[in-house]
C-alpha cells in the first residue's frame, strides 16, 4: 500500500468543555466555530489540504453561523463527517433508539447541508460499543473513526476524573472500555464496519494529535518524526479549540485547563503549519471518505 494521510477536526463548541469541567455552560460563546474553524479553513488552503471537519448537527440549528461555516467548508471540498447530534459522552450507555437517533438525525442534518451523503462517524470522547457500530451501519454511514488506542491519553484521563471526583467535582467524560487499550491501532473492521483509529506512535503509544503537538511544540514534533516515520497511514486529529486564542478570542480563563489553550496562536499555528506540510510531502493527504476503499482493502487482507 502507498503511504497516505488524513488530517481532520472535531467540531467540539466550547459548552463541551464547560461540561468537560463541570462548569456552568450558560457562559459559553461560539468562538470555536467563528474562529477557530475558519483560521483552520485558512491554513488547510494555505498548504492545500483537503480535511475531514467531524460536526455536532445540533449546532447547526443552535446557531445560523455554523450552518453557513460547515456549507462553506463543504463546497471548499473538504469532507463533512458526523460527531453526533448532540455529543453525548455517554452515547455508549445510551438505549438502542437513542443510539440510533443520534446518528441517523445527524448523517440527515449533515447530508442536507453538505449537499451530498455524509458517509463518515467519530463517536464523542473516543468511545465506541457494539451497538453504536451497528447503529452507524444501519443508518448508511461507511466508515467509523473512533478509536484511540493510547495508554499514556487513556492513563491520565482516567488520573484528571478518578481527581476531579475526590474533589468532589463531576465531569460529563465516561471511562470507557479498558479494552481500547490493546485495541488495534491500524485500519480494521468491527462489526463489518471499517474503523480508521487516529494515530498513535509506534511503541508506548503516544497520542500523535493536535494537543499534543500543540503542548509539545517543535522540538516534541523533532522526536515523534522517527516514530511517525514508520507509519504508512497517518491519521492526525486536531480539535477546533486547537485554532483558538486565549486572549483574542475572549475565552473564559476558567478553561484555562486546557493545557494547549495557554500556548499562544501564533506558535500553535506554526507547528501546525509545519506538520501539515511534512504529511503532504511525505505521505499525501486526501479525506478519510476518498481513503476508506483503499484502506478497507488493505484491512482485509
Ligand atoms: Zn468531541
Amino acid at each position: 500500500m502507498h503511504r497516505c494521510s488524513a488530517v481532520n477536526v472535531d467540531i467540539d463548541s466550547l459548552y463541551l468543555y464547560y461540561r468537560l469541567h463541570g462548569l456552568d455552560e450558560s457562559r459559553a460563546t461560539n468562538a470555536v466555530w467563528e474562529k477557530g474553524v475558519v483560521r483552520f479553513a485558512e491554513l488547510f488552503d494555505e498548504v492545500d489540504v483537503k480535511a475531514t471537519f467531524y460536526v455536532v448537527s445540533q449546532d447547526l440549528e443552535r446557531w445560523p453561523r455554523a450552518r453557513q461555516i460547515c456549507a462553506q467548508l463543504a463546497s471548499a471540498g473538504h469532507e463533512i463527517g458526523s460527531h453526533t447530534d448532540s455529543h453525548p459522552y455517554d452515547l455508549i450507555h445510551q438505549d438502542p433508539s437513542t443510539i440510533a437517533a443520534e446518528v441517523s438525525r445527524s448523517r440527515e442534518l449533515l447530508s442536507e447541508v453538505r449537499g451530498a451523503p455524509v458517509t463518515g462517524f467519530r463517536a464523542p470522547g473516543y468511545h465506541m460499543a457494539p451497538a453504536v457500530y451497528d447503529a452507524i451501519r444501519a443508518a448508511g454511514y461507511s466508515y467509523s473513526s473512533s478509536l484511540f488506542p493510547s495508554w499514556p491519553y487513556h492513563l491520565a484521563k482516567w488520573g484528571v476524573m478518578a481527581s476531579m471526583r475526590l474533589r468532589g467535582k463531576r465531569s460529563k467524560a465516561i471511562v470507557g472500555d479498558p479494552k481500547i487499550l490493546v485495541a488495534s491501532r491500524k485500519p480494521h473492521f468491527r462489526r463489518d464496519v471499517l474503523e480508521l483509529p487516529v494515530t498513535v506512535l509506534p511503541g508506548i503509544r503516544f497520542p500523535f494529535i493536535g494537543t499534543s503537538l500543540i503542548a509539545f511544540g517543535h522540538r516534541g514534533y523533532s522526536l515523534a518524526k522517527p516514530l511517525l516515520n514508520r507509519l504508512d497511514f497517518v491519521n492526525l486529529e486536531f480539535h477546533g479549540i486547537d485554532m483558538c486564542d486565549l486572549h483574542e478570542d475572549g475565552i473564559d480563563p476558567a478553561l484555562l485547563k486546557q493545557p494547549d489553550l495557554r500556548v499562544p496562536l501564533t506558535d500553535k499555528r506554526a507547528i501546525i503549519k509545519r506538520t501539515l506540510s511534512d504529511l503532504r510531502e511525505r505521505w499525501g493527504v486526501a479525506t478519510l471518505e476518498q481513503l476508506a476503499p483503499l484502506l478497507a482493502s488493505g484491512a482485509r487482507n
